[in-house]
């Protein structure tokens, strides 16, 4: 009833055949058609299944067994044919549909290929047959005795099925499995692609052979265990679905012959009844793992009587579309009974290699290509010639063809290890071949950028000194070229030098956008100090926070701003107000290891903590920008990001360093009403202000590149953005701690899906790291580990934290330090990286960087709340809004409210 229903919905699924079983086989022996016509004639008489006819009745199947049937059986002329249009042929008659109605469910079809070859296929619906039913057939083409009529009916199973289920041993299975899978089943997560509607797709297959001394090892294992090699390869596929896809829930499905009555044993028909298989992996030893599948094989094993279809009526999971209800995986090892039926196996998955002698006939597999996937991913083996041949499955239209040839070189991997050391922890248990090793290790690495000694201020002096008269910044009307920009913050950090500022001096700096506020940057680096930048935008006691904790020994600001400002203690100069200072030439100058300017970010404690870059970082920056873009895009640059956020070493820096200009803003999305904005090449903003002027179209012509980052870059906005005429739309990644920007790359036109983040930028390391710290290979996620000359000096003045979060590089082996970012993503098969999220409860809310944990910790501070929760939610057009809830104490709601 079940395939019946499932047969019927397929069709809407666009894909035939899904359950026609089907094997080719080169034939050799008497030529001989009428022959081998009598001898399928003969098993067609003998079994009822094999000219059963099934038709509708009120909306139910019924079945109708057809006496003197005529066979399906063709002779086929296939002399001087192509192997293409041989293979192709084969195909369709393999799984084209049957007429089930018809009453003829057996399609045999002898091709004669000349020269005495020939080939046979035979096909035959799910509905009435199952593999075993195929080695009983095989017996029976092979007999010469007369055979005695077989000893039951198929119907003798449905009466007796009804029966049982009906009584309390049936009862007993019924709530065994409902236990077992009761409850959310979670969907294997491993298709490449978006899943389609359907539930079925068009399939193919990888085929890999476990050689004989890794066959022998795997055998050796099993029995230590006193388990079989099934339950060995199961084992080892479950820990390969659970590393690849990160869930611990790992359902699979394995059929079981369905024959408890013994009646049943030689007869045709369909009895096999699929078990799930569902295993909560944890940290065990690989053969613990082994022994533990193995238990759970014999109690499933013992109540395989309870059909699966009656199981998912019952369960009633929930449908979602494109997904096969309790498991989406299967794994079938392929045996026989017979000795004589050695060979049976792989003529049944499809391995040439072996002959199965049938009588005076003899046949060897040939693949059936492009065989329909009811499942996500099906793994088949069977022992074939001493080794073990396994066959992969998979839907093409969820699955990469790359991908599961990665995943079959990934289970011999794992089991060449647990092999070798059986009692190996799962999570520690080897993945990558070693060309994958040296493929991912080559993606990590971006291109070399030599160390360079230089200083971020040094950059842009070096260009005032090449073009003076060039324009710098552009301020509204104002043009301020390169050499009044230097003049003024020379000026001004003379100003600063003898205010005791040098190297490892913070200074504060709160100062609005305007061409003071990019002098005043260039002064206190020119002076020999890190600035810390306060924006005046945020409350006093936050910029009083932020001048504490950093130990700025200054305040450099305006007097406009002098009202907004905390009360502080430390000494404050104001930007612009320079006399004709003589720069100062004695005292200490800065060196590439010193500090450049310290960036406040959230913290989860309560606290946001200071990043720490150093000069060299900020350099390697500049000197990739200045390598990535021309020098015509960062002719004019839209400077519009608060200093307190590092997009702005990127807008500043990259354009001063190169003789470009920068075109001052209040924020980006006020773009088109700057007098100069029909001058801007280059914007670089977060995706939610850009989306902004992408909606309003407010994009002038002149801009030629958008470079996106700071949180997910959704696709339709690099389509309005191309829509809109921008030529170059850039996703970049990176957190504060690695220096603005640590991977990169031009998001191609009309990719499907999400756009990727590139690969390392020059001199940038990436690592993508399972729990236990290993690569892992293209298409798994893991967590961001980033290296290289971007790696921050650490938190200022928070060690401990500094020490969680900047490890040591176990890769470089040049004793460097890689940031752990939270941040989790994979590694696509182009060797792109495709961010995924973070492994914790940062969010990204309109670009800023947020802890929800900081906001809670606050919130925890107020008498009157007991608890607190913060969240990023969807608020409709607007974006994401972030939502306290919080439980008071004893106060009331609205008192606390107020
Ligand atoms: P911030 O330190 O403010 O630059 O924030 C860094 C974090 O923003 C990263 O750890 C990511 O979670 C997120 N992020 C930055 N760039 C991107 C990007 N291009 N796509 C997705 N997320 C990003
Ligand atoms: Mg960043």
């Amino acid at each position: 009833r079940a395939l019946w229903f499932a047969e019927r919905s397929a069709p809407l699924a666009g894909i035939a055949g899904i359950y026609n079983i089907a094997a080719a086989a080169r034939l050799s022996g008497p030529a001989d058609p009428a022959g081998l016509r009598r001898a399928f004639a003969r098993l067609a008489a003998r079994h009822e299944a094999l000219r059963t006819a099934f038709f509708e009745k009120d909306g139910e199947p019924r079945q109708r067994v057809v006496e003197g049937m005529d066979l399906d059986f063709q002779e086929i002329d296939a002399r001087g044919w192509e192997p293409d249009s041989l293979a192709g042929r084969l195909r369709e008659e393999a799984f084209r549909p049957f007429d089930l109605a018809a009453g003829r469910p057996l399609r045999v079809r002898l091709l004669e290929l000349g020269g005495g070859e020939r080939v046979l296929l035979v096909a035959v619906h799910h509905l009435v047959a199952d593999l075993r039913s195929l080695e009983v057939l095989a017996g029976e083409l092979a007999a010469e005795a007369e055979l005695p009529p077989p000893a039951a009916r198929y119907r003798g199973f449905v009466d007796w099925q009804e029966r049982m289920l009906a009584s309390p041993f049936g009862e007993a299975l019924a709530s065994w499995w409902h236990d077992r899978l009761a409850g959310e089943a979670p969907v294997l997560s491993l298709a490449d692609r978006p899943r389609p509607g359907t539930s079925a797709g068009p399939g193919a297959v990888r085929r890999r052979l476990l050689p004989p001394d890794l066959a022998a090892g795997i055998g050796a294992l099993a029995s230590s265990r006193g388990a079989t090699p099934f339950a060995v390869l199961l084992a080892a596929f479950q820990v390969l679905l659970r590393r690849t896809t990160g869930q611990r829930d790992i359902r699979i499905g394995t059929p079981a012959a369905g024959r408890s009555l013994p009646e049943m044993a030689d007869l045709v028909g369909c009895f096999v009844n699929p078990l799930v298989l569902r295993t909560e992996i944890d940290d065990a030893g690989f053969t613990d793992h082994v022994a533990a599948v193995r238990r759970s094989v014999l109690e499933a094993l013992e109540r395989q009587d309870y059909p699966f279809a009656r199981l998912v009526e019952r369960l009633q999971p929930e449908r979602l579309p494109g997904v096969t209800p309790l498991f989406q995986a299967l794994f079938v090892y392929q045996r026989t009974r017979r000795p004589e039926m050695r060979a049976l196996p792989a003529l049944a998955m499809g391995e040439a290699g072996e002959r199965l002698v049938l009588g005076p006939w003899e046949l060897e597999a040939i693949p059936l290509p492009d065989r329909p996937a009811h499942l996500d991913l099906t793994l088949e083996a069977c022992e074939l010639g001493g080794g073990l041949a396994c066959a992969l499955h998979y839907r093409t239209d969820l699955i990469d063809e790359s991908t599961a040839e990665r995943l079959l070189g990934h289970l011999e991997t794992l089991l060449r290890s647990a092999v070798a050391e059986p009692g190996m922890r799962l999570a520690s248990l080897p993945l990558l071949t070693e060309p994958e090793r040296q493929q991912v290790r080559a993606w990590s690495t971006g291109e070399p950028l030599p160390e360079e000694g230089s200083c971020l201020h040094e950059l842009v002096a070096g260009q005032a000194a090449r073009t003076p008269e060039a324009v710098a910044v552009v301020d509204g009307h104002e043009r301020v070229t390169y050499g009044e920009l230097r003049a003024r913050a020379v000026a001004l950090a003379a100003r600063l030098r003898r205010l005791g500022v040098g190297p490892e001096v913070r200074v504060a700096v709160c100062v609005g956008r305007s061409r003071r506020l990019v002098e005043s940057v260039l002064a206190v680096l020119e002076a020999g100090g890190a600035y810390v930048p306060l924006d005046p935008a945020h409350p006093a006691e936050r910029l009083a926070w932020v001048m504490e904790d950093s130990g700025a020994s200054l305040l450099l600001t305006e007097p406009a701003l002098e009202s907004r400002l905390p009360r502080t203690e430390i000494p404050q100069v104001f930007a612009g107000e320079v006399e004709a200072e003589k720069a100062v030439t004695e005292g200490a100058r800065p060196i590439a290891g010193n500090l450049a300017y310290v960036i406040y970010t959230s913290g989860s404690t309560g606290r946001p903590k200071g990043v720490a870059i150093e000069h060299r970082s900020a350099v390697a920056l500049v000197r990739w920008a200045r390598r990535a873009f021309a020098a015509e895009d960062l002719h004019r640059v839209l400077a519009s990001t608060s200093l307190g956020f590092d997009l702005s070493v990127f807008e500043l820096f990259a354009p001063l360093a190169g003789g470009g200009a920068v075109v001052l803003a209040e924020n980006a999305l006020v773009l088109p009403s700057l007098p100069a904005s029909g001058e801007v090449r280059l914007v670089n903003t977060v995706p939610s202000a850009a989306s902004e002027l992408a909606r309003t179209g407010a994009l002038p012509p002149s801009v030629r590149a958008v470079c996106l980052a700071g949180e997910p870059l959704p696709p339709d906005l690099v389509e309005r953005l191309h829509g809109l005429g921008i030529e170059r739309v850039y996703n970049l990644y990176g957190p504060t701690e690695t220096t603005t920007y640590s991977t990169g790359g031009l998001v191609e036109r009309g990719a499907p899906g999400m756009p990727s983040i590139g690969r390392p930028l020059a001199g940038e390391r990436v690592w993508i790291l399972d729990a236990e710290g290993s690569p892992v290979p293209a298409g798994v996620a893991g967590e961001v580990f980033l290296g290289g000359a971007g790696v921050a000096r650490g938190y200022l003045g928070r060690p401990d934290l500094t020490a969680e979060r900047f490890v040591p590089d176990p890769f470089s082996g040049e004793g460097g330090r890689l940031y752990r970012t939270g941040d989790l993503a994979r590694w696509r098969p182009d060797g792109t990286i495709e961010f995924l999220g973070r492994a914790d409860h940062q969010v990204k809310v309109r670009g800023f960087r947020i802890e929800p944990g900081e906001i809670e910790a606050w919130l925890h501070r107020h008498p009157s709340v007991r608890e607190a929760a913060v969240l990023a939610q969807e608020a409709g057009p607007a974006g994401l809004s972030l939502v306290a809830w919080v439980a008071p104490r004893e106060a009331s709601p609205a008192e606390l409210a107020a």
